[in-house]
């Protein structure tokens, strides 16, 4: 599975550039659905979900503006976006107040990083052509954390370029 060689902090930044920030730690999990709210939501074939630790975001110039919105009565939806271009940063979700699911086409490096699952595949189109080795569900996981816990085995093993010692 393919993840950045350098060590965080990673940047990213809106469409306009006047917001900044950067990712300071290694995501929670990160997958694609293809599911059909999916595909609706963002208006193209796929969603890439990257949940983090709302304390490994970190603001680096400008102000991200908080949107929400209401989605029924029990739920509601909020993200960080700019003002200026709207571009999404990262959604707040409120049942899980210490995550943020961040808009992973925003940071810089988002190319070196790779779904570890695709969730939904029989939604998805035919053109879509899954990797070989990607862990992949028909429909969802069963099981609530399975996903975070396939994360964690695959980046287990990962060492960043300036973790290799040297002297050897
Ligand atoms: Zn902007
Ligand atoms: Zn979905």
């Amino acid at each position: 599975m393919r993840l950045p060689t350098t060590p965080p902090p990673w940047p990213g930044a809106c469409l306009c550039g006047q917001v900044q920030f950067e990712l300071m730690a290694l995501p929670i999990t990160f997958y694609a659905c293809h599911c059909t709210d999916c595909q609706r939501r963002t208006g193209g074939a796929m969603r890439l979900v990257m949940w983090v630790d709302l304390s490994a975001l970190r603001l680096t110039r400008g102000q991200a503006k908080l949107i929400t919105f209401q989605i029924s009565e029990h739920k509601q939806r909020r993200a960080m976006a700019c003002a200026e271009c709207d571009t999404r940063l990262w959604a707040l979700p409120t049942d899980r107040p210490t995550m943020a699911g961040l808009f992973p086409g925003t940071l810089h490096n988002a190319r070196e990083f790779e779904p570890v699952a695709h969730l939904w595949t029989r939604s998805a189109p035919s053109w879509v052509q899954i990797p070989p080795g990607a862990i992949v569900y028909e429909t969802q996981p069963s099981r609530p954390g399975e996903l975070a816990r396939l994360w964690q085995e695959a980046i287990q093993n990962h060492a960043f370029n300036n973790e290799t010692d040297p002297s050897v």
